[in-house]
């Protein structure tokens, strides 16, 4: 019987991204008219309050999450962007932008961001002492594509980084990062990019975002190297290019480095319905992709798989593929299944093309560099 830990907490929904046009800064004199940021509360207060309509709420362990601490936060970011993003948010009205033009720092985001990576902290700390066996945090903002020294793509902290510090200062000291946000999780690569300690594996759209990041020839550097693994999968790819990709690539790479501790960055934007990718993913395949790695978590770490809930901007939709994803995380299910299930079947009946599973094998041809020996850092 497994213990799933659960994360949330109401002011994950009050990180202010402004009035942004979707992605645009609005900016009404260059035509741009005000509008909502397309990284809102929306969908996740529908996954929320769609976890607790559904009955699964109460099969969880509801753990409160805590601030992280400025030591914790500066295990993986400069000093310097931490008091940034810290001075910005105290401004009336909220401060500028983290880094890339599309990440707002909302008045009190500083707060919140802490509150976001505490959350993975304590879920992990959770598991260290087999009170759960694994967890998902519901946070606001994501993290996956903040670097140690600036922010990107509406991520301010970069909670699974941190959380992976986290772990290693708690003893867990192999620990590896599967990323199936459709996004490239360039943050969180960069951060470990020298360290075999830290093993970073993302699933992902080609050419998508950032820009010009995530190809299969970023494999680590120095004593790093072969620990960064990436697979960019072409638009379009669906049930089966993930799923190969996931046997093919993620789970022989889990079973030769042979973690303590596997951590999601677990985005749902490669969700078929999701407007900022084109990948085809339903709810059953975030199932079966749970499934796996769950038992790959129970293989080789006493089932422990600690997930970050990263993008998914489909507020409709998102919510059954993050059901799914949690029924097969806590081992159960409920009443409520996707009701797009018919409308969707088509698109993940797509098989697998030459052009996927030639990107999935160049990615697969890296794994030998994974050694089981590394010494932790
Ligand atoms: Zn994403």
């Amino acid at each position: 019987m497994r213990t799933t830990g659960y994360v949330f907490h109401p002011e994950y929904l009050w990180h202010d991204t402004g009035t942004s046009a979707g992605l645009m800064p609005a900016h009404p004199t260059a035509g741009i008219q005000p509008a909502v940021h397309i990284e809102n509360p929306e969908a996740k207060r529908r996954i929320h309050e769609l976890i607790h309509a559904s009955g699964l709420l109460g099969e969880l362990v509801v753990i409160e999450p805590r601030r992280a601490t400025v030591a914790e936060l500066t295990r993986v970011h400069i000093d310097t962007y931490v008091q940034h993003i810290k001075t910005q948010s105290e401004l009336r009205g909220g401060g500028g932008d983290a880094g890339d033009g599309f990440s707002p720092i909302g008045r009190g985001s500083y707060d919140i961001a802490r509150l976001a990576a505490g959350g993975l902290i304590e879920l992990v700390t959770a598991a260290a002492q087999d009170d759960i066996t694994n967890g998902y945090a519901l946070v606001r903002p994501p993290g996956h594509h903040a670097t140690a020294a600036q922010g990107m793509g509406f991520c301010l902290f970069n909670s699974i980084a941190v959380a992976a510090r986290h772990a290693q200062h708690l003893g867990l000291t192999r620990v590896a990062v599967v990323d199936w946000d459709a996004h490239h999780g360039n943050g969180t690569q960069a951060i470990f990019n020298d360290d075999p300690s830290v093993l970073t594996i993302s699933l992902h759209q080609a050419g998508c975002f950032p820009p010009d990041s995530g190809w299969t020839h970023e494999n680590g550097i120095g004593d790093g190297l072969g620990y960064a693994l990436n697979v960019p999968l072409p638009p379009g790819s669906g049930h089966a290019a993930y799923l190969h990709a996931m046997h093919q690539v993620v789970l022989p790479a889990l079973d030769r480095f042979a973690p303590d501790l596997i951590l999601l960055a677990n985005g749902f934007d490669a969700g078929v319905f999701d407007p900022l990718a084109r990948q085809m993913l339903t709810a059953a395949s975030f199932r079966d992709m749970t499934r796996l790695l769950v038992g790959a978590a129970e293989r080789l770490c006493h089932g422990r798989l600690i997930a970050a809930h990263e993008g998914g901007y489909s507020p409709f939709y998102t919510p059954y593929c993050a059901l799914a994803f949690l029924e097969e995380l806590a081992g159960t299910t409920t009443h409520v299944t996707d009701p797009l299930a018919a409308v969707v079947a088509g698109y993940a009946a797509e098989p697998l093309t030459p052009q996927q599973e030639a990107v999935i094998e160049e990615a697969a041809q890296l794994l030998p560099r994974i050694q089981t020996t590394v010494a932790a850092s």
